[in-house]
């Protein structure tokens, strides 16, 4: 079986195993060229919303009531079906998003690995020992925490890793016996709303179900509702505290996962070489800047600073812009017109603060610079530590880059944002490198890496202060989904354990 291109190119709600029709819709363009019309998404209501959480509260008993072997199967056998499909999706993700094919290809293949992931972790919990003491000893002859579904969970996406980053809150949640509401960013809707209902396809009614529409309608009446037990977002930061005083009203758990501001600080005994310099390029300019844990801003010492600032530049001019489907292009467009209007804004204000705005890159013939969302790999030196473009997440591939002269200086300058989601140090001596990583507020600090696949699957993951709430990965993730239920258990009444002579008297006979 192949995607039904037609289908997967109307991005409509699938609710209770059906599709259901939205006449309100929105086009959704190609960021690399915005005259195409990559298909349209549906801008489903607040009646949809409550369509959705019936649907997923009548599937849950059963759903929660398999074995994890028995919804393991069954994940499986989805994620199967899912893979046959990957490289349509592959490619319509590419042009949605505007992302080169490797980045898309991650985005999926990924999603499918992490399914099989978890629902091999919940098997392994399913199969825990009891910690049980010898009967007689006073310990209890029975210890079992249950990891026990919350019940229906919805899981809200952004646009800039659409698929993945919702399956950080759908693969935990499925495997553990949840049943799902997603609702996917409205910019980047098609391919994550082609996957979801391809799985969905494939298990019961109700258990996974996409309303796609506006986050202030969709997004909103989904943190609200009273039915929905656990609430997964990746998102901007403002939209995530908006979420958490929505969800207040039943005190439905929230993992927040926010935006980032990532410092990188290159310390003195640091050597500048050329992995060194390909790893930050990597680190920085990957996904056109557009990862929430991209690099965005490097903190140089200063006895390294020109040489460091030269050999970056120079590799940055290397750097291949062209369509998403050109193997030849290191990065795309940006996704979002808003994007590409703000990125031109710190643009400007960065030139007219008398910075050093060095644009690079080179374009490659594929790439339409008329009517794509084209941002130039950019350096900029020369800048204010304080303003806009280094103390705000800039989400654009445009890198300010800053001299330091103490290590106290760097932490100070690292941790003056709000931001605290990832980070790195650059040291050829790990031990001083780590002693750095320890004073920095992150939900990570990277040694010598920092990018997509330093975030190891069982490290967790997140953000420290307006970067977020909860960490995903493994077993982190599993508790935003599950709750632990102890279970404690003795053959007979436990007179045997201290606290019970005090009651003795009231019932006499009772064995001492
Ligand atoms: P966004 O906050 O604008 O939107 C994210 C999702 O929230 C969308 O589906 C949107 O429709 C929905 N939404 C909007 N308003 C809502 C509301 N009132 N109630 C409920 N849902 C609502 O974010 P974005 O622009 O799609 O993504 C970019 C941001 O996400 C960046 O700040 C980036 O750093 C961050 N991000 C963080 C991570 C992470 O893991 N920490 C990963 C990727 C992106």
């Amino acid at each position: 079986m192949t995607l039904a291109m037609d289908q997967s190119r109307l991005a409509l709600p699938y609710i209770g195993g059906a599709t259901v029709d939205v006449d309100e819709r929105t086009v959704v363009l190609e960021p690399a060229d915005t005259t195409i019309r990559v298909g349209s998404v549906a801008l489903a209501g607040p009646e949809h919303v409550e369509a959705a959480v019936a649907a997923a509260t009548e599937a849950f008993p059963a759903w929660r009531d398999l074995s994890a072997e028995e919804r393991g199967d069954m994940i499986l056998a989805a994620a199967a079906a899912l893979e046959a499909e990957a490289p349509a999706l592959i490619d319509l993700l590419a042009r949605e998003v505007g992302k080169v094919l490797p980045d898309a290809r991650a985005d999926i293949m990924g999603s499918i690995a992490m399914l099989k992931n978890f629902v091999a972790l919940v098997r392994e919990l399913a199969t825990d020992p009891n910690h049980a003491g010898e009967p007689g000893t006073g310990q209890a002859v029975l210890v079992k925490v249950r990891h026990v579904p919350v019940g229906p969970v919805a899981v809200i996406g952004p646009w800039n890793t659409p698929v993945f980053l919702t399956f950080n809150g759908i693969a935990p949640s499925l495997a553990s016996g949840c049943t799902v509401i997603v609702k996917p960013a409205v910019e980047a809707p098609l391919a994550l709303t082609a996957v979801v209902r391809i799985l969905a396809e494939h298990l019961p009614p109700g258990v996974l179900n996409v309303v796609p529409g506006r986050g202030s309608v969709v997004g909103q009446a989904l943190a609200e509702h009273p039915g929905i037990r656990a609430l997964m977002f990746t998102g901007g930061t403002e939209t995530g505290r908006r979420i958490q005083a929505a969800a207040a009203g039943n005190l439905k758990k929230v993992a927040l996962e926010l935006g980032g501001n990532d410092p990188a600080i290159i310390l003195e005994d640091a050597e500048i070489d050329d992995s060194m310099i390909t790893e930050l390029v990597a680190g920085s300019f990957g996904m056109t800047g557009q990862i929430c844990f991209n690099i965005k801003r490097i903190y140089v010492h200063r006895s390294h600073y020109d040489e460091f600032v030269e050999r970056f530049t120079e590799a940055v001019g290397r750097v291949v812009i062209g369509d998403p489907h050109d193997e030849t292009a290191h990065i795309g467009p940006l996704t979002t017109r808003d994007g590409y209007e703000n990125a031109k804004r710190l643009l400007s204000d960065a030139v007219a603060a008398g910075a050093t705005v060095r644009e690079l890159g080179t374009y490659s013939k594929s790439a339409k610079r008329d009517s794509g969302l084209y941002i130039s790999p950019t350096v900029v030196t020369g800048i204010a530590p304080d303003s806009e473009l280094v103390l705000d997440e800039q989400f654009a591939p445009i890198m300010p880059i800053i001299a330091f002269d103490t290590d106290d200086e760097a932490v100070a300058e690292a941790n003056r944002t709000e931001f605290g989601l990832a980070s790195s140090v650059w040291s050829a001596d790990l031990a001083h490198a780590e002693r750095v990583a320890g004073r920095i507020e992150a939900g990570n600090t990277f040694i010598n890496t920092h990018r997509l696949g330093a975030s190891v699957p069982f490290v967790p993951f997140g953000g420290v202060k307006q970067s977020g709430l909860g960490r995903t990965h493994g077993m982190y993730s599993l508790h935003h989904c599950t709750e632990e239920h102890g279970i404690v258990g003795f053959t007979e009444p436990a007179t045997q354990l201290p606290g019970i002579s005090h009651w003795q008297s009231v019932v006499a006979g009772v064995d001492a």
